[in-house]
């Protein structure tokens, strides 16, 4: 049973909530899948039975078309937040983390053409691989972060925080004025360019900065 860790192997005190995600938080990757760069955040959420930890072997739907990685910085939320301002989310983060959105991208298609949700897309079990958490420090300038995923052996996706549409700030209150966020849920922020389909036997190596290095393979 998945539970959230900070680094060091400290247990996090409360149980996994909900992953509220966005969709289209960086200009290229919106490009790259034919999307139209949004004016406020697309929003949409996978349950706590999506989230697993990102260093076992990751186990992707069978028979369902590819399994596409978005690598994402991951925020842990630790006080409650419910309608608040910018200049008061900061507060409310525990932890910034790691996670992979994976994406059954041609289920996505046909969901999309349809106007159906995604979550058969987005919201399976197991579709929330997440890091250890580094225990958040207020000072953090999230501008300056940048994540990128190798696949055996090739830079696969590569960003920088700053290059986030909505900031860490104004996305988590956007999110707060529709769900209130509890300690234990999760904001995934975005994907930046550079998503593709999975393969059995792929190594993953994922990193944030100088803070996480995450090595992984698909079962
Ligand atoms: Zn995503």
């Amino acid at each position: 049973m998945y539970r959230h860790r900070l680094l060091g192997n400290v247990d996090f005190p409360h149980p996994p909530g909900k992953v509220v995600c966005v969709g289209r938080n960086y200009a290229e990757h919106a490009k790259e899948l034919g999307n139209a760069v949004p004016t406020s955040p697309l929003l949409f959420i996978k349950p706590a039975t999506a989230m697993v930890a990102m260093a076992e072997p990751l186990s992707l739907p069978e028979g369902l078309g590819s399994c596409h990685h978005e690598l994402e910085m991951a925020l842990l939320i630790g006080e409650p937040l419910t309608k608040a301002a910018p200049e008061a989310c900061r507060a409310a983060i525990a932890g910034i983390g790691l996670a992979l959105d994976l994406t059954l991208r041609e289920l996505q298609d046909e969901l999309k053409k349809k106007g159906h949700p995604w979550e058969r897309a987005k919201a399976f079990d197991g579709a929330c691989p997440l890091a250890e958490f580094v225990a958040f420090d207020p000072n953090l300038d999230f501008t300056a972060l940048t994540l990128r995923l190798t696949r055996n052996g090739g830079v696969q996706q590569q960003g920088s925080c700053g290059d986030m549409l909505f900031s860490v700030e104004n996305l988590l209150s956007e999110i707060s004025h529709s769900f209130t966020l509890m300690p234990g849920d999760v904001v995934l922020t975005g994907t930046p360019a550079g998503v593709g389909p999975l393969n059995s036997g792929d190594k993953l190596l994922a990193e944030l900065g100088d803070f996480l290095r995450v090595e992984t393979v698909v079962l």
